[in-house]
């Protein structure tokens, strides 16, 4: 029996891992994001502003989700399979909005910055799941009040979800993944740090601000190179 598959692991994917399935990543294009710069579209502020330009930018992300050219890759595929095979705890923690790690198969996964494909209510407070266009004064399936439904995003200034339990799989993580993570957006980019027992492995197209925190590094494409460290692991 080989012990090490009784170990603890933490993953941190982002942006990078789904490029390959045809989600544009932000701050490869000069920090704008599909055209736009982040506080025009990612902030509370922006949507108080002008709440109609921030729906029709999460109305166009979330319907690319329905696009059949936008499907996982070999990438997410490898993590689900991962993940059933890991015989100690295993965390998967997504920077991304899209479903593709659902829809790959993984299933211990939290979206810390929230998903497309949920809103909620500014007036109840009510969480759910939404696969259509939101329009500016949709009416709120929970409560019937117009004007509140928002995506259920994790907008710049805001707090992300799940931290209590991403800080405490850190902390007695054997190995921390960070994938396709450029380490600019805060707090995930400190993870490495947090992870201070772990073997640190970085996967990525080229090196970040952070890289010099990890012992490995992995360069090259998330579809192949994700893959390749898998089976390396397992071997
Ligand atoms: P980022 O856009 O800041 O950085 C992307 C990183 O991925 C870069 O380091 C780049 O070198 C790397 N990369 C690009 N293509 C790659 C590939 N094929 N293989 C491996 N690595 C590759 O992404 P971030 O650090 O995740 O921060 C972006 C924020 O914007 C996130 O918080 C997220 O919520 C949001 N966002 C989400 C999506 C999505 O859900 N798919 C897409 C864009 C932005
Ligand atoms: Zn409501």
């Amino acid at each position: 029996m080989d012990l090490r598959l009784f170990k603890n692991i933490v993953i941190l994917t982002g942006a990078g891992i789904s490029a390959e399935s045809g989600i544009r990543t932000f701050r490869d294009q000069d920090g704008l994001w599909e055209e736009h710069r982040i506080e025009d579209v990612a902030t509370p502020e922006a949507f108080a502003r002008d709440p109609k330009l921030v729906q029709r930018f999460y109305n166009l992300r979330r319907a690319q989700l329905k696009d059949p050219k936008i499907q996982p890759n070999p990438a997410h595929l490898a993590l689900a399979e991962l993940e059933r095979l890991w015989e100690g705890d295993f965390l998967l923690v997504t920077q991304n909005v899209d479903n593709l790690h659902r829809r790959a198969g993984s299933s211990h996964l939290l979206h810390m910055h929230g998903r497309l494909d949920k809103v909620f209510c500014l007036h109840c407070d009510e969480h759910y799941e939404w696969n259509e266009d939101l329009a500016v004064d949709q009416s709120c399936e929970a409560c019937g009040r117009k004007g509140g439904v928002r995506p259920d995003i994790v907008w710049f200034g805001e707090m992300p979800h799940h931290m209590e339990e991403i800080y405490a799989a850190l902390d007695k993580a054997d190995y921390f993944i960070s994938i396709g993570t450029s380490g600019n957006v805060h707090p995930a980019a400190g993870f490495v740090r947090l992870a201070w027992k772990a073997k640190k492995i970085e996967i990525n197209l080229k090196d970040t601000e952070i890289s010099p925190s990890f012992d490995a590094h992995f360069v090259g494409p998330a579809s192949t190179e994700v893959p390749r460290f898998i089976k390396e692991l397992l071997e």
